[in-house]
């Protein structure tokens, strides 16, 4: 998707060293363009959100309704587009979570400052109203506070379900966030979760349902990894107190003229060869014996006599084990890594509990549980196609961030709408004893806030207008909680219903979109700089 057709179709050509904007033209370019992206990603808010087909540059087909993912994959060619894109992935690294909601909420403030320019108010004065607002919102939402039990897996279910109903479909959201939480716990260690104790697998074909929390870490091996073993030695599906050894390179033979073709200039030369083959294999295969192996990891191929004699010896050989998971099988095994086979003895050597063999759909997976002081597990996804289990990954990647800021803050608030409106009764009060202009800029503020709810509303299928009047009622009232129940079109205490979110998502979900806003609002100038000048 493309935001304009690029920045050269906004600015009139100036010299020949650099075109520029200025001004009205300039800020008016600028504010469409945050609203453009804030347009985009506005359906995908919610419960009831809807998802969004993208087809990348390089033809890969992905479908999602996260909004770092969507805006990240969008072909985008307008320099103040791109700094709402830095919000929403400023939102992803810092919270995990809330992208959507900080993009939303950037196009509102620009929106909203658009018509305050045109009143006659200056950008600095906007910048200020907006600056002052931010920082009483932040207060204000500290005040809001709910403390919760982070042991508790019933209120962290809550919160996984939160994250999960905004982009997953309903009744399987209570299913993926019980893995969630269950992942979460099994690593949490002194209230601190170490996020690289927890993988994802993914594997296409089968249930959402079938996807479980596997103690250890799920390596998706080769099919062929096992393939040369002959039924005689086959394998135990289970191999208890492993000796583990991990190789960066490959395990193959490499003949006098290199890989693959050999050239003889006598054919007495071909005995002379395969002799020399077999005591390089017989090297290969005596040093992983000696070095106590009962697994070896190889990040590359594995030429099949050598598999086939390590079978022999019971020793399984996985082939093309991504670098990745060989990282992470040294820090559960503690192997050491070695870049080649000769270097390989005892002391590089790991140990797992127990490697177990699996198969999940046409996959063959290698289960591998560390020593007793290690805490991993994996999630292995499975879903209908290749798209549903990725979808289902990065959801999951969200909520695991989610469930870790809550458990090392204990810090939450009502969702659904409700804490955005709770922040705009309390920022229009507030506003009144602001001096000057800037006062306008703090109700238009508050009424950016209003954003979410309305768009929670509009995606629901709810009248935006009167569910936001409603709500408004509500919190004048004292119903601070009440919110948005989408899920059945009405209002309540999201308290109650247990929707709630933490509160550094919120926190920095309103921080980063107000020093998107005023960065951009502060912009009257766009100029081209000649590649000269670069
Ligand atoms: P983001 O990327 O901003 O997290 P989501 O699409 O995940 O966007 O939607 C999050 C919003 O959906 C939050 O405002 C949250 O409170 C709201 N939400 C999630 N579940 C519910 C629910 N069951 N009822 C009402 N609102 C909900």
């Amino acid at each position: 998707m493309r935001i304009k057709s690029g920045i050269h179709q906004l600015l009139p050509a100036v010299n020949k060293d650099a075109e520029r904007i200025h001004g009205a033209d300039a800020q008016y370019a600028n504010f469409s363009a945050g609203k453009a992206l804030a347009e985009t990603v506005q359906t995908t808010l919610g419960p009831k959100s809807l998802d969004k087909m993208l087809l990348t540059a390089d033809g890969k087909l992905v479908v999602t309704n996260d909004g770092a993912s969507i805006l990240d994959r969008m072909d985008i060619n307008h320099p103040i587009a791109e700094m709402v894109v830095d919000v929403a992935e400023t939102q992803e690294d810092t919270a995990g979570d809330g992208t959507t909601t900080a993009v939303l909420l950037t196009g509102a403030l620009l929106r909203n400052a658009a018509d305050l320019i045109e009143q006659g108010l200056h950008p600095t004065t906007i910048s200020d109203g907006y600056h002052l607002a931010a920082e009483r919102a932040c207060e204000t939402l500290q005040q809001a506070t709910i403390r919760i039990d982070a042991n508790d897996p019933d209120q962290l279910q809550k919160i996984a379900r939160t994250v999960i109903t905004g982009k997953w479909d309903n009744p399987d959201a209570r299913f993926l966030a019980g893995l969630a939480v269950r992942a979460v716990q099994a690593v949490e260690c002194d209230g601190l979760i170490d996020r690289r104790n927890i993988t994802q697998q993914t594997v296409a074909g089968g249930s959402c349902r079938d996807s479980e929390v596997i103690d250890g870490l799920v390596i998706d091996m080769e099919r062929s990894s096992t393939s040369m073993v002959s039924p005689t030695t086959a394998f135990p599906r289970r191999i208890e107190d492993a000796t583990i050894a991990l190789i960066d390179s490959q395990l193959t033979v490499e003949t006098v003229t290199g890989h693959g073709t050999v050239n003889f200039g006598d054919p007495e030369q071909r005995p002379a060869l395969l002799e020399y083959e077999d005591r390089v294999y017989e090297e290969c295969v005596t040093t992983i014996v000696d070095a106590g192996a009962d697994v070896v990891f190889c990040q590359k191929s594995i030429d099949d006599p050598i598999r086939h004699f390590l079978a022999r010896e019971n020793v399984l050989a996985v082939e093309r084990t991504r670098k990745d998971e060989l990282r992470k099988l040294g820090r559960v095994t503690g192997a050491q890594h070695v870049g080649s086979i000769d270097h390989l003895s005892a002391a590089d050597t790991g140990r797992a509990r127990v490697v177990e063999r699996r198969s999940a759909g046409d996959r063959e997976l290698a289960i591998v549980t560390g020593g007793s002081d290690s805490k991993q597990v994996s999630l292995l996804l499975r879903g209908g196609t290749a798209h549903v289990v990725d979808e289902m990954k990065r959801i999951l990647s969200d909520c695991i961030a989610v469930l870790e800021l809550t458990i090392e803050h204990r810090e939450v608030l009502p969702g659904g709408g409700a804490i955005e409106v709770m922040l705009a009764t309390d920022l229009r009060d507030y506003a009144v004893g602001i001096e000057g202009q800037a006062q306008l800029a703090a109700t238009a503020f508050a009424d950016a806030l209003e954003i979410i709810p309305r768009t929670l509303a509009k995606n629901a299928g709810m009248d935006p207008i009167d569910s936001l009047i409603d709500l408004r009622t509500r919190h004048h009232a004292g119903n601070h909680t009440a919110g948005l129940a989408v899920l059945t079109g009405d209002i309540q205490d999201m308290v109650a219903v247990g929707v709630l979110e933490p509160l550094t998502i919120k926190r920095r979900a309103i921080t980063n979109a107000q020093e998107a806003s005023n960065t951009i609002i502060r912009i009257d100038d766009i100029i081209v700089a000649s590649a000269d000048n670069d």
